[in-house]
Protein backbone atom coordinates (compact mmCIF):
# COMPACT_ATOMS: atom_id res chain seq x y z
CA UNK A 1 0.00 0.00 0.00
CA UNK A 2 1.50 3.10 -0.96
CA UNK A 3 2.32 5.88 1.72
CA UNK A 4 0.06 8.18 3.25
CA UNK A 5 -0.78 11.82 2.32
CA UNK A 6 0.11 14.50 4.91
CA UNK A 7 -3.13 16.89 5.39
CA UNK A 8 -2.21 19.54 3.58
CA UNK A 9 -1.49 17.75 0.70
CA UNK A 10 -4.58 15.82 1.13
CA UNK A 11 -6.67 19.28 1.91
CA UNK A 12 -4.91 20.24 -1.56
CA UNK A 13 -6.08 17.40 -3.76
CA UNK A 14 -9.63 17.26 -2.12
CA UNK A 15 -10.55 21.01 -3.00
CA UNK A 16 -9.06 20.11 -6.83
CA UNK A 17 -10.67 16.93 -6.84
CA UNK A 18 -14.47 18.42 -5.70
CA UNK A 19 -14.47 20.87 -9.44
CA UNK A 20 -14.01 17.53 -11.13
CA UNK A 21 -17.25 17.06 -13.54
CA UNK A 22 -16.28 13.51 -13.83
CA UNK A 23 -15.38 10.82 -11.53
CA UNK A 24 -13.95 7.40 -12.74
CA UNK A 25 -15.97 4.73 -11.53
CA UNK A 26 -14.45 0.91 -11.24
CA UNK A 27 -16.71 -2.22 -12.28
CA UNK A 28 -15.63 -4.86 -9.58
CA UNK A 29 -17.14 -7.77 -11.81
CA UNK A 30 -14.44 -7.12 -14.33
CA UNK A 31 -11.62 -6.16 -12.71
CA UNK A 32 -8.72 -8.32 -12.49
CA UNK A 33 -6.42 -6.54 -10.19
CA UNK A 34 -3.79 -6.22 -12.86
CA UNK A 35 -3.44 -2.39 -10.71
CA UNK A 36 -2.40 -0.76 -14.40
CA UNK A 37 -4.67 2.10 -12.90
CA UNK A 38 -2.85 2.32 -10.12
CA UNK A 39 0.45 3.08 -11.48
CA UNK A 40 -1.25 5.70 -14.14
CA UNK A 41 -3.45 7.87 -11.29
CA UNK A 42 -1.16 11.30 -10.97
CA UNK A 43 -3.12 11.06 -7.48
CA UNK A 44 -1.16 9.19 -4.63
CA UNK A 45 -3.73 6.78 -2.51
CA UNK A 46 -7.11 7.89 -5.02
CA UNK A 47 -6.75 3.90 -6.12
CA UNK A 48 -6.50 1.39 -3.85
CA UNK A 49 -6.39 -2.76 -4.38
CA UNK A 50 -7.68 -4.97 -1.61
CA UNK A 51 -7.73 -8.75 -1.90
CA UNK A 52 -5.18 -10.85 -2.95
CA UNK A 53 -6.67 -13.90 -3.74
CA UNK A 54 -8.16 -14.30 -7.31
CA UNK A 55 -11.90 -14.40 -6.02
CA UNK A 56 -12.00 -10.80 -4.22
CA UNK A 57 -10.07 -8.97 -6.66
CA UNK A 58 -10.54 -5.37 -6.92
CA UNK A 59 -9.48 -1.77 -6.65
CA UNK A 60 -11.32 1.74 -5.75
CA UNK A 61 -11.75 5.01 -6.34
CA UNK A 62 -11.75 7.83 -3.41
CA UNK A 63 -13.89 9.82 -4.95
CA UNK A 64 -13.10 12.46 -2.65
CA UNK A 65 -9.54 12.82 -4.31
CA UNK A 66 -10.25 11.96 -7.98
CA UNK A 67 -9.65 14.94 -10.43
CA UNK A 68 -11.48 13.09 -13.42
CA UNK A 69 -8.11 13.25 -15.55
CA UNK A 70 -9.42 10.06 -17.22
CA UNK A 71 -5.72 8.58 -17.25
CA UNK A 72 -6.97 5.06 -15.79
CA UNK A 73 -9.89 4.25 -17.68
CA UNK A 74 -8.16 5.26 -21.27
CA UNK A 75 -5.24 2.55 -19.79
CA UNK A 76 -7.06 0.03 -18.27
CA UNK A 77 -6.62 -3.29 -20.21
CA UNK A 78 -9.90 -4.74 -19.39
CA UNK A 79 -11.76 -1.95 -20.02
CA UNK A 80 -13.45 -1.66 -16.21
CA UNK A 81 -13.41 1.87 -16.17
CA UNK A 82 -15.95 4.37 -17.17
CA UNK A 83 -16.09 7.93 -16.18
CA UNK A 84 -19.69 9.02 -14.87
CA UNK A 85 -20.67 12.18 -13.96
CA UNK A 86 -20.09 13.52 -10.47
CA UNK A 87 -23.85 14.08 -9.87
CA UNK A 88 -24.26 10.30 -10.30
CA UNK A 89 -22.00 9.50 -7.39
CA UNK A 90 -23.02 11.86 -5.13
CA UNK A 91 -22.58 11.67 -1.65
CA UNK A 92 -20.65 8.10 -2.41
CA UNK A 93 -17.33 8.02 -0.32
CA UNK A 94 -15.82 5.14 -3.30
CA UNK A 95 -16.58 3.75 -6.30
CA UNK A 96 -16.81 0.19 -4.17
CA UNK A 97 -20.77 2.10 -3.06
CA UNK A 98 -21.43 2.64 -6.41
CA UNK A 99 -21.37 -0.88 -8.07
CA UNK A 100 -24.17 -1.85 -10.19
CA UNK A 101 -23.85 -5.36 -9.08
CA UNK A 102 -23.17 -6.59 -5.45
CA UNK A 103 -22.10 -10.07 -6.88
CA UNK A 104 -18.37 -9.63 -6.10
CA UNK A 105 -17.16 -11.52 -3.23
CA UNK A 106 -16.44 -8.28 -1.35
CA UNK A 107 -20.10 -7.93 -0.65
CA UNK A 108 -20.40 -11.22 0.94
CA UNK A 109 -16.98 -9.89 2.91
CA UNK A 110 -16.81 -6.30 3.91
CA UNK A 111 -13.95 -6.75 6.09
CA UNK A 112 -11.95 -7.04 2.87
CA UNK A 113 -11.63 -3.32 3.12
CA UNK A 114 -11.03 -0.50 5.76
CA UNK A 115 -14.03 -0.05 8.35
CA UNK A 116 -13.96 3.84 7.00
CA UNK A 117 -15.09 3.05 3.15
CA UNK A 118 -17.32 0.03 3.83
CA UNK A 119 -20.27 2.74 3.00
CA UNK A 120 -21.78 0.40 0.95
CA UNK A 121 -22.85 -2.63 3.82
CA UNK A 122 -26.64 -2.70 3.61
CA UNK A 123 -27.45 -0.60 0.43
CA UNK A 124 -28.82 -1.72 -2.94
CA UNK A 125 -26.44 -1.76 -6.00
CA UNK A 126 -27.43 1.28 -8.00
CA UNK A 127 -29.41 1.84 -10.31
CA UNK A 128 -28.80 5.19 -12.23
CA UNK A 129 -29.90 4.26 -16.01
CA UNK A 130 -26.49 7.11 -16.73
CA UNK A 131 -24.39 4.12 -15.19
CA UNK A 132 -26.15 1.16 -16.00
CA UNK A 133 -26.18 2.34 -19.56
CA UNK A 134 -22.23 2.96 -19.29
CA UNK A 135 -21.43 -0.29 -17.82
CA UNK A 136 -23.81 -2.06 -20.46
CA UNK A 137 -21.42 -1.26 -22.93
CA UNK A 138 -18.94 -3.35 -21.41
CA UNK A 139 -17.68 -6.50 -22.57
CA UNK A 140 -18.66 -8.73 -19.71
CA UNK A 141 -16.16 -11.89 -20.82
CA UNK A 142 -12.99 -11.42 -18.33
CA UNK A 143 -10.36 -14.10 -17.43
CA UNK A 144 -9.56 -14.61 -13.80
CA UNK A 145 -5.96 -15.65 -13.64
S1 LIG B 1 -6.48 -1.40 -14.62
FE1 LIG B 1 -8.62 -2.12 -14.74
S2 LIG B 1 -8.54 -4.36 -14.42
FE2 LIG B 1 -6.56 -3.48 -13.75
S3 LIG B 1 -6.82 -3.14 -11.52
FE3 LIG B 1 -7.38 -1.22 -12.57
S4 LIG B 1 -9.61 -1.34 -12.90
FE4 LIG B 1 -8.89 -3.40 -12.40
S1 LIG C 1 -9.70 9.73 -13.15
FE1 LIG C 1 -7.53 10.31 -12.78
S2 LIG C 1 -7.50 10.89 -10.61
FE2 LIG C 1 -9.40 9.75 -10.91
S3 LIG C 1 -8.88 7.63 -10.37
FE3 LIG C 1 -8.58 7.85 -12.61
S4 LIG C 1 -6.41 8.35 -12.90
FE4 LIG C 1 -6.93 8.72 -10.71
Amino acid sequence: MPAQQNDARRAALVKGASRAKIKALVNLGACTGCEVCIAVCPVPNCIEKFGEDPTSFGVYVDYEICIGCQLCAKDCPWDTIRMVPTPAVAGHKTSLESQFKHEHALFQNPQLVPEDIRTFVGKEPVKDPVIVELFEKQNPVVPVV
